[in-house]
Formats: C-alpha cells, sequence, structure tokens
C-alpha cells in the first residue's frame, strides 16, 4: 500500500481551495469517494494518482508529502512550523502542529498555529486530536 499516497489524500483536503481553486469541490468529492471505499487495492491508488496528477497544486503537493517521510506531513505544515531554542547555538528544535484525523480515515488537518478553530470532516463531522 501506498502510504504516502493514502495519506496525501487525507491531508490535501483542507488545501484544495488554495491549489485547485473553483474545482476543489469536484477534487474533494473524488478524494471523499475514493477515501471512503473499504476495498483500496491498486485500482484505487491508480485513480488517486490521477487526481493528484490532474493539477500542478496537487502533484507537488503530493511529492512533498512523500518527502516527509515518514510523517508524511502537508509541505504547508512544515512551512509553518515555528522553531524553539535551547538557548544552545544550532539547537533549535521544530516544533509540531497537532494533527487531527477523522475517525473514519478521511479526512487529516494539522492545525496551524494555537487556537485555531478545529474544522469538522466535511463527511462524518468531529476530528479527534492524534
Ligand atoms: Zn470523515
Amino acid at each position: 500500500m501506498d502510504e504516502a499516497l493514502w495519506e496525501a489524500a487525507r491531508s490535501v483536503r483542507s488545501y484544495l481551495d488554495e491549489l485547485v481553486g473553483p474545482e476543489a469541490p469536484d477534487l474533494d468529492a473524488a478524494l471523499c469517494e475514493l477515501l471512503s471505499d473499504p476495498h483500496r487495492g491498486e485500482h484505487r491508488e491508480y485513480q488517486l494518482r490521477m487526481i493528484f496528477e490532474s493539477h500542478e497544486g496537487t502533484r507537488v503537493f503530493l511529492e512533498r508529502v512523500r518527502e516527509d517521510f515518514p510523517e508524511f506531513r502537508p509541505p504547508q505544515v512544515l512551512a509553518g512550523s515555528t522553531t524553539r531554542s535551547s538557548g544552545l547555538p544550532g539547537d533549535a528544535l521544530p516544533v509540531g502542529a497537532d494533527k487531527f484525523t477523522c475517525p473514519h480515515g478521511d479526512y487529516v488537518w494539522y492545525r496551524p498555529e494555537v487556537g485555531a478553530a478545529v474544522p469538522l470532516c466535511p463527511t462524518h463531522g468531529a476530528l479527534r486530536l492524534t
């Protein structure tokens, strides 16, 4: 199973507006359908790849998610990571963003900053901190 691909499919949904503009609802519906299918075989992975390949923004998103092995976080999360220092030179540590997931496994969201309101899974509702 291509774990990076599935993780990217879950996490890209909250960035579709900025990545593909007006086509976001169509892509989200297609991703949602694939993520909701319990049979995650090679054919489904092929369809997912085609969705990511269909737009430059989503294609690059998937590439960047793959590079963040093994956590597969979105590039927006990595770019927004703040650092805290222990006071020693060169000892800044990245602070991970809190990760929220839908219990049904079709939606992942990273809190960009402390206090930001947690959204709902468009399909199922409340997300939980993981
Ligand atoms: Zn869900």
